[in-house]
């Protein structure tokens, strides 16, 4: 598995015409390698990957990984130094978007005779289109944090708080397996509903208003990412039409999932919907982001990238309409893109949940 995944890197060694790429990136080190430790550097050359690591993660490093030559240091850059010298590396590829400017003129003093070539953030770009074994990780995840979800709902009731409500469903995913909480929630009750990214506050929940949750676990390193909105009571009517707008809007954008599109005409779908049903202003964001080894990753779902959908990517679709002094609704799901269109990972069915 980690093999072919590193023969995704083939055409950064032809593009930038390197011997060998060098990472330093923890996330990248485990999708490349398999090794889950703090502190860590990988060396890959087409034919052979070395894992650099201190004495703590030695052992773990030789259980984590295949076809990976471990080597334990004590001083991490003399160490990478020595091992470039031994195979007689003349130039090496880093990872220019995770690398310090001082990191990097340190190492470049210690490793005379092997020129330093950057790599830009489109490395990243090798975790975007995942494979069978993360596609049913991350199905694991956003079915977990689905039902975790799903089983705390009794306790969203007027006079509980909105950060209540967040510990609560916290604690269910935690009671149910999950390693964490994939980010701190939002739960925004009433007018904090036009916070996009409103974090559970003490206000109270009162009748008659919508609730926005936004939230998702961590399971294997995976992370999952989903948000509902709740009505309470009966909300303002106008809230409700928002609501339908925001719904068709990411039911079309669900519909128009396949590969080929570009992630602006994706998002675009969904724009123009709420754009021509008066609410465009009112939609700031992007359409959605990339979910994997961490909450935001590639490809960016947004009106300014070219990037061609391919089977196989992972990402969100999140339409919401924020009013200020009103209060919004957002409806998010996760999709993985197939063959011919998407199928939702995320399991909770999109109508309005009355509480
Ligand atoms: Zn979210
Ligand atoms: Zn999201």
């Amino acid at each position: 598995m980690y093999k072919i995944r590193r023969s995704r890197l083939d055409r950064f060694f032809n593009e930038y015409k390197v011997e060998a790429i060098l990472f330093s990136n923890l996330l990248n080190i485990r999708y490349l390698s398999g090794f889950s430790g703090s502190e860590g550097a990988l060396l890959v050359t087409p034919e052979n990957c070395w894992l650099l690591c201190d004495s703590r993660y030695t052992i773990q490093a030789r259980l984590e990984t295949v076809d990976t030559d471990v080597i334990q240091f004590s001083e991490k850059k003399n160490s990478l130094a020595s091992l470039i010298e031994d195979q007689k590396l003349k130039n090496l590829g880093f990872e220019a978007a995770h690398t310090t400017v001082a990191a990097y003129r340190e190492f470049a003093a210690c490793i005379k005779g092997c020129e330093l070539v950057a790599i830009g953030d489109s490395l990243d770009q090798i975790r975007s289109v995942k494979d069978p074994d993360e596609i049913s990780k991350l199905s694991a995840v956003a079915s977990l944090a689905s039902a975790a979800l799903q089983s705390i709902l009794g306790v969203i009731k007027p006079g509980v708080s909105e950060a209540f409500v967040a510990r609560e469903l916290e604690f269910e995913m935690l009671r149910n397996g999950a390693q964490g909480r994939a980010f701190d929630f939002i739960v925004a009750s009433g007018i904090r509903g036009a916070l996009p990214h409103g974090r559970a506050s003490e206000k109270l929940i009162s009748n008659n208003e919508l609730v926005t949750i936004d939230f998702g676990a961590v399971l294997n390193g995976y992370f999952s990412d989903e948000t509902v909105t709740v009505a309470i009571g009966k909300p303002d009517e106008q809230l409700f039409t928002i609501y339908s707008v925001v719904k068709d809007a990411h039911d079309l954008a669900i519909e128009a999932v396949r590969p080929g599109i570009t992630c602006a005409e994706l998002d675009k779908v969904a724009r123009e919907h709420i754009r021509s049903s008066g609410f465009g202003e009112y939609f700031g964001h992007g359409l959605g982001h990339g979910v994997g080894l961490e909450i935001h990753e590639k490809p960016v779902v947004s009106p300014r990238s070219n990037l061609i959908l391919e089977e196989g990517m992972v990402f969100t679709i999140e339409p919401g309409v924020y009013i200020p002094e009103l209060g919004g609704v957002r409806i998010e799901d996760t999709v993985v893109v197939t063959k011919e269109g998407c199928r939702i990972l995320t399991q909770i069915p999109k109508g309005l949940i009355y509480l």
